[in-house]
């Protein structure tokens, strides 16, 4: 028999709810980006997915959502079929109505933890959140990681201590992206910022895992959040 995740969504939504900065970060980049919108509430950047069991629980309860059907973005048409052969099978490609229509206690998980993702070392330990590289130049948090909050630190953890254990393809997934980030930050001759789960902040050898512990304040900053 195939195991089934049994996930309560409100309460994983309910406990993973803190705000990631004192400051409204998409206020602070949605001047940067073209369409005014924060860069990842803009469909034609970044794809939200959602969990199957996610979107059984948003459907019923809001009306933010729906699948992806290809058209939302008005400038180019996403190409949907390439798409869901990159996305695993237990998530849908998902689309909102707009940041003009959020609301904040129906976000997906992918909205929530957006820029973040769990980092994991190449012998299989799941140390802290590390951010999407793709985004350095844009997303206002990843130049600014020491304005992250702590409670959302710590509820990030305890999420992905959870969701990691209860669906071992998305601790693959995450393992393999972890190793891409290595490959990259070797190639930038850079070291891969974390926050660490033990509350610190370091910077960690993409060739050793070895970790180094730096302020956040003092990490890289990027694009137009340079002089910040
Ligand atoms: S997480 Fe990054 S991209 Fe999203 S609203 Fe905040 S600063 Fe903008
Ligand atoms: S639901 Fe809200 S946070 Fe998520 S993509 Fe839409 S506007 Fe952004």
């Amino acid at each position: 028999m195939t195991y089934k995740p049994d996930l309560d969504i409100a309460r994983l939504y309910a406990s993973f709810a803190s705000p990631i900065a004192e400051v409204d970060c998409g206020r602070l980049c949605a001047p940067h980006n073209p369409s005014g919108k924060p860069f990842c509430c803009d469909i034609c950047v970044a794809v939200p997915v959602a969990l199957k069991e996610e979107w059984a629980y948003l459907k019923p309860n809001t009306q933010l959502w729906h699948r992806l059907r290809g058209d939302e973005c008005p400038t180019d048409p996403i190409d949907v079929p390439k798409m869901k052969a990159e996305t695993p099978g237990y998530m849908h490609l998902m689309a909102c109505r707009g940041p003009e229509y959020c609301e904040r206690d129906f976000r997906t998980l992918s909205c929530r933890q957006f820029p973040f993702s769990p980092y994991i070392t190449a012998d299989d330990r799941f140390i802290g959140l590390t951010y999407n590289w793709d985004f350095e130049q844009v997303c206002w948090v990843i130049s600014n990681l020491h304005q992250v909050t702590s409670a959302y630190r710590r509820e990030f953890i305890d999420i992905y201590d959870r969701l990691l254990y209860e669906y071992p393809k998305e601790y693959d997934s995450y393992y393999f992206l972890s190793e891409d980030m290595r490959e990259a930050f070797k190639k930038r001759h850079r070291r891969i910022p974390i926050l660490h789960r033990d509350g610190w902040d370091y910077l960690l050898s993409p060739a050793t895992d070895r970790l180094t512990r730096v302020p956040a304040a003092q990490f890289r900053k990027f694009g137009p959040y340079r002089r910040s």
